[in-house]
């Protein structure tokens, strides 16, 4: 398990916002080249990387039931918000609490105080970066799960279970991870994840998402016979981000199932100026009570401005996936029950963001997240213990196990 995952995070994937291929970084087909050669090696005749960069490969079923077609999906790419060029591992071997110093940098240190995980990790086995990169667990400790669970299903035929199915995304990190992801190829009815922190958590809940745009046209006049005519384009752009709520609604004042409002963009000049905004919350109707509330800010910034206008675009980014997973509660059930089988203690959270699991669960593949150990990712203090990793394995294993089981003999038998 340890082996595998060292063998993926040493590769550079780090994705690219700014780039319009697909994947975004070319280094990220390294890793896709590699899982497709290992997943063979395994004896997976059509394990595959794809143009587009994504790794699709299948393990044939070995029961008479009729199972559903399980898929488990993480993702290849690195967060674009810390460098994964030349990621060192360092291993503590036996875990006996405390702050641990990374050696190459001793000003990052992962402190106990700000990761309480950690002292559930006593006598553990830790993988940390040396403090100058990220670590990549986020998501190779998934990927590192999945391969292994690969191999001990190919290694145990005595195991039954349906068509499992196994998917690696380019670019989720950017929210491009399912862009050109073909599933009828892929041919699974439900999917998880395996892409979230600590063992034991499920995930059926992520924020719904729009993306808004404010585009102001203001007055221009030349400055020296500007009086009482000219409307400040940047100026007006200015009032109303100056306006928005300032205790509540925004990402540095609020938590659990709390959604805000967020400027992440702003351009201009005299005449016309824009700002790009993100909404979020976990309800449809949150996000329209948060863009109606911008609309009523611009709206009264422009009293002051009688001759300027806005335009406001508001599109779609995802929608919580809890809509579409509650029409099939067995996903999530049968995965607390495979967390519960592996020894762990099942905790039902919500995601403060997106994942690839909410754009497939409304793609048409319900898609809920399951833990991979993963913990302070898309940063130098990235962390995973090979404990949880294999935890998520069996995770894994017990998830096929008992969709087989509770699958109904099918019409033939
Ligand atoms: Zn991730």
């Amino acid at each position: 398990m340890t082996e595998r995952f060292l063998r993926y995070v040493v590769i550079d994937t780090q994705s690219d916002a700014s780039s319009a291929t697909c994947p975004s970084t070319d280094k990220q087909k390294d890793l896709g080249r590699l899982l497709e050669r290992e997943l063979r090696t395994m004896g997976i005749a059509d394990a595959h990387l794809d143009e587009h960069g994504y790794v699709y490969a299948t393990i044939p079923a070995n029961t008479t039931r009729k199972v559903p077609v399980i898929c488990f999906c993480s993702h290849m790419d690195t967060s674009p918000d810390c460098t994964g060029a030349n990621v060192k591992p360092q291993i503590v071997r036996n875990y006996r609490g405390g702050d641990i110093t990374l050696p190459a940098d001793p000003t990052q240190i992962i402190r106990v105080a700000e990761h309480p995980e950690l002292a559930n990790q006593i006598g553990n086995y830790i993988i940390t970066t040396d403090g100058t990169t990220l670590l990549g667990a986020d998501n190779k400790a998934g990927i590192a799960a999945i391969m292994d669970a690969a191999q001990f299903f190919l290694n145990n035929p005595q195991v039954k279970h349906g068509t499992i199915k196994i998917l690696f995304t380019p670019d989720e990190e950017i929210g491009r991870g399912v862009d050109n992801v073909d599933l009828k190829k892929l041919g699974a009815d439900f999917a998880y994840t395996i892409d979230g922190e600590t063992a034991g958590d499920i995930e059926d809940e992520t924020f719904s998402a729009d993306g808004v745009t404010i585009t102001i046209e203001g007055v221009s006049t030349h400055p020296g016979f500007a009086k009482g005519r000219m409307e400040h384009a940047i100026k007006i752009a200015a009032a109303i981000v100056d306006r928005l709520p300032k205790t509540s609604c925004s990402p540095e004042t609020t938590e659990g199932k709390e959604g805000f409002l967020h400027p992440t963009g702003i351009a201009g000049a005299l005449e016309q100026a824009t700002i790009s905004f993100i909404v979020r919350d976990f309800a449809d109707e949150g996000l329209k009570q948060k863009e109606a509330l911008l609309e009523n800010i611009v709206r009264d910034v422009l009293k002051d401005y009688p001759r300027s206008t806005y335009r406001m675009e508001v599109k779609e980014q995802y929608r919580n996936m809890k809509r579409v997973i509650d029409r099939h509660p067995e996903t999530v059930d049968y995965a607390i029950e495979a967390i519960r089988r592996a020894g762990l203690t099942p905790r039902r959270n919500s995601i403060r963001g997106g994942t690839d699991g909410s754009r497939l669960s409304f793609m048409g593949l319900p898609c809920p997240n399951i833990f991979a150990g993963e913990h302070a990712f898309h940063s130098r203090l990235e962390w995973v213990s090979r404990q949880d990793m294999e935890k998520a394995v069996q995770t894994i294993v017990h998830l096929a196990m008992i969709w087989e089981e509770r699958a109904l003999l099918s019409p033939s038998q």
